[in-house]
């Protein structure tokens, strides 16, 4: 079967699905037919009952001690409904009566119960219905012969969900996992962030689309072009070699040498990295980048059961300073909230996350984590230079109150006395428009576009029903960026691009023709930017960003570019 869908992360692989989510395991299994007769089709079932019952079992015992005694409980909760009479009998009945497979009897009767679970009037039994799911998915998993249980994902393996969050593909990815199909991921969410970071290809099919591919099925990713072939017959064979062939291409590793961020009329451009992971920065080298321009380190507190202890935490980023070498580093402090929230945190539920507690502003009512993060990045400061950047800054009443605090946790009298450089991102409109009052008081910005056109289009980076809005084209956005560049120019200070923008190789022109010198990627474009940075000369990308600047819609910005070729030949 050929399944188009839309690229969110580039790359080849060849390997196993592993349905996770628990409605796409069910839908997929109801039509499962019998492998053997009704007695066989019980015994299967029990079998699957007991191998469920071991796994939540082992898992309560591992997770004991690690996470809240309610999270324990959920688990035994579920042991218990597998032990349930009524339960297991409705099973029975589906396969010895209706001559249902044992996969088509726990989809058929789980869905059914959690139906009723979720539109019942009381609220328990409301709860109670994502733990049926759950149930159900696990013995699905279980009946299958070459079942791979969660602890054994990992080699090999294609994830298909109908959605993942941040921090679920972090899990998978440390896991080993070789790529992705989802039904719903937006290109500048932080799910696709991290997967083009670990190199890992994602792509999503439209509505509920993942239903169609089967658990363990066969599956070729093709993410450069979007096409999914899962379990391919005859007819596919041709496509699938010259999907494979091309493999080698996809991961040819570039000559640093080749690399250099020079334009055709002699311009420097610093060329940085964006990491979620410590082992992303192995590319600083690769590439011979000018450093880590922006490392999100929230997504170190994701794939673990409890926050590191200080000494851990120092480990973690000596090892990514050791990968870096001589080059930059620029270190953000966790910006916490929203859909990035560690498994294990007690923060407030937002109504509405992305304008709700995050970033600075949850750092500073959460001084035990913004405590020992601090403390650790200024005992690596002493070992190496390092700069620190402030996510979600809002204000100079928010920066000045971070300095305060940064300045009580490193004991320092005066931000000037800090061991580590420090800059502000710019991700909130008002932080934007005040740029004169906070440049004084910072070492630098780091524009931060994705969510900076989030908050200044009002649309959600992560919503499709808007991903037409979320348009960093805008002019609005693009005499903001100007703005920004411009006024930290004229304070001696540097402004760096950092939103997935700075990433597409055909705006690098215009961005550098708004006056920037400093563009942070991820590691998957560098190559093409750095190319496509050879390419230009900067004094037509300055006349072309001024011409630019004086349209007025989205159109016909994009309407000019396309005229013009930005970023292969503004020569
Ligand atoms: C941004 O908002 O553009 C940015 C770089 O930060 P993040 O994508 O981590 O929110
Ligand atoms: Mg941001």
């Amino acid at each position: 079967m050929i399944l188009q869908g839309k690229t969110i992360s580039p790359g080849i692989v060849r390997g196993v699905s592993h349905v996770v989510d628990a409605p796409t395991v069910l839908a997929t299994a109801l039509n499962t037919p019998p492998s053997g007769t009704p007695q066989q089709e019980l015994e299967r079932l029990s079998a699957a009952v007991g191998r469920a019952s071991a796994q939540l079992d082992h898992l309560r015992r591992h997770l004991t001690g690690r996470v809240t005694l309610s999270e324990v409980a959920i688990f035994a909760a579920h042991a218990n409904l597998l032990r349930d009479s009524k339960f297991l009998s409705q099973m029975e009945t589906e396969i010895m009566q209706h001559g249902r497979s044992a996969e088509g009897a726990v989809s058929g009767i789980v869905r059914n119960l959690y139906q009723a679970f979720r539109t019942s009037n009381v609220t328990l039994a409301q709860d109670k219905a994502t733990d049926i799911l759950d149930i159900g998915r696990r013995l699905i998993q279980c009946l299958s012969d070459a079942a791979v249980t969660e602890d054994e994902i990992g080699a090999n393996v294609i994830i298909v969900a109908s959605s993942l969050t941040p921090t679920e593909l972090v899990k998978y990815a440390h896991q080993g996992v070789i790529g992705f199909v989802t039904d719903t991921c937006g290109p500048k969410s932080h799910t696709a962030i991290l997967a083009r970071g670990f190199g890992l290809p994602l792509i999503t099919l439209n509505q509920a689309g993942c239903e169609t591919i089967k658990h363990l099925a066969d599956i070729v990713l093709d993410g450069d072009n979007g096409v999914i072939v899962s379990d391919s017959n005859e007819n596919d064979q041709q496509l699938v070699a010259s999907i494979l062939q091309r493999i080698p291409l996809s991961v040819a590793p570039a000559e640093p040498a080749t690399l250099q961020t020079v334009t055709q009329d002699g311009a420097k451009i610093r060329l940085y990295i964006n990491i979620s992971d410590p082992t992303e920065a192995d590319s600083v080298a690769q590439f011979a980048a000018a450093g880590v321009g922006l490392f999100r380190t929230e997504f170190l507190y994701m794939d673990r059961l409890w926050w590191p202890s200080e000494e851990e935490a120092l480990e973690i980023y000596r090892d990514v300073a050791a990968r870096v070498g001589e080059a930059e580093l620029h270190i953000r402090l966790v910006d916490f909230g929203a859909e990035k929230c560690p498994p294990y945190a007690d923060f407030p539920i937002n109504r509405n996350p992305s304008l709700g507690l995050r970033g600075i502003r949850l750092l500073l009512q959460r001084e035990d984590i913004l405590r020992p993060q601090v403390k650790v990045l200024a005992k690596l400061a002493r070992e190496r230079p390092l700069t620190v950047m402030l996510p979600m800054v809002d204000s100079l009443d928010t920066l000045e109150k971070t300095f305060e605090q940064l300045c009580r946790i490193c004991g320092c009298r005066s931000r000037e006395q800090l061991p580590f450089k420090v800059t502000t991102m710019i991700e909130v409109p008002a932080a934007a428009l005040m740029i004169d009052a906070l440049i004084p008081h910072v070492d630098g910005i780091s524009i931060g576009l994705n969510d900076l056109t989030q908050y200044m289009l009002a649309a959600d980076r992560d919503d499709e029903y808007v991903g037409p809005y979320h348009d960093a084209l805008q002019p609005a956005v693009l005499r903001t960026v100007a703005n920004l560049v411009r006024t930290a120019a004229a304070h001696g200070k540097p402004a760096t691009i950092c939103g997935e923008l700075a990433g597409d190789p055909l705006l690098t022109g215009l961005l550098l023709g708004l006056g920037t010198r400093e563009l942070s990627v991820s590691r998957s474009n560098y190559v093409q930017v750095a190319k496509a940075i050879q390419r230009l000369r900067l004094d037509k990308a300055i006349e072309l960003a001024e011409q630019v600047l004086k349209l007025n819609s989205g159109a016909a910005v994009r309407q000019f570019l396309a005229n013009q070729k930005v970023g292969t030949s503004v020569k």
